[in-house]
């Protein structure tokens, strides 16, 4: 069961130490139900500084997935569409939004995109989590853009696409310190490559 300390959230609360929810951004990954689809820490921590939320603003994030990079964009005062295909994520997100008391914010929509899209309230910006093709891309309405790749063929898509329109291509790497044999050795993730834009 997820344990959210929302009492955090509220402004001049008087908390005891290290009680509530830290801020800034990168929740650790426990603090949202998921079937090991997530946005890592770390990487989630990047990706919304690229996003850059101010108060309310509209996220589209496409390939929800738990819901995570829209709780964080909704933590910090902004509303989000969490847009994914597959119902037992929905109802994680769901889980999720619950938790941490976003119901007015933050909604998670069953489908894929870019169908899914049409007729939503319009985006500042888009997070492309899942999903990403040259077609999805296409469709998306003006907005600030950010899309993580971690296949070759995102990644090709995403390098095309600054050659192409601009924008800023990062890759982001990430080892830590992990068992092994009866020493300690670096134990590296995929490594995720983002392209942002403007
Ligand atoms: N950012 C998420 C993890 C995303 S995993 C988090 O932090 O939890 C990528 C997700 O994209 C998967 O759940 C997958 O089901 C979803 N997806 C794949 N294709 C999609 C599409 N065309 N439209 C929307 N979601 C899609």
């Amino acid at each position: 069961d997820l344990q959210v300390p929302l009492a955090v959230a509220l402004d001049g609360a008087d908390l005891p130490p290290g009680a509530g929810l830290p801020r800034g951004f990168g929740l650790s990954d426990d603090s949202f139900v998921h079937d090991g689809q997530i946005t890592r820490r770390q990487i989630r921590a990047v990706t919304l500084s690229t996003l850059a939320p101010r108060p309310g603003e509209m996220l589209w994030d496409i390939g929800g997935g738990s819901g995570s990079i829209s709780v964080e964009w909704c933590l910090n005062g902004g509303h989000a569409i969490c847009i994914e295909p597959r119902p037992d994520r929905i109802a994680n997100i769901e889980t999720n939004i619950a938790a941490y008391g976003l119901g007015t914010r933050m909604r998670a929509l069953h489908g894929r995109a870019p169908e899914a899209l049409a007729g939503l309230p319009a985006p500042d910006a888009i997070f492309v989590g899942g999903g990403a093709d040259a077609a999805l891309i296409a469709a998306l309405p003006p907005a600030r853009l950010v899309v993580n790749a971690v296949t070759l063929e995102t990644e090709a898509l995403l390098i095309q696409l600054q050659a192409a329109r601009g924008g800023q291509l990062m890759r982001l790497s990430l080892e830590e310190a992990a068992p092994l044999g009866t020493m300690r050795g670096w134990s590296p993730a995929r490594s995720v490559t983002q392209w942002s834009w403007p």
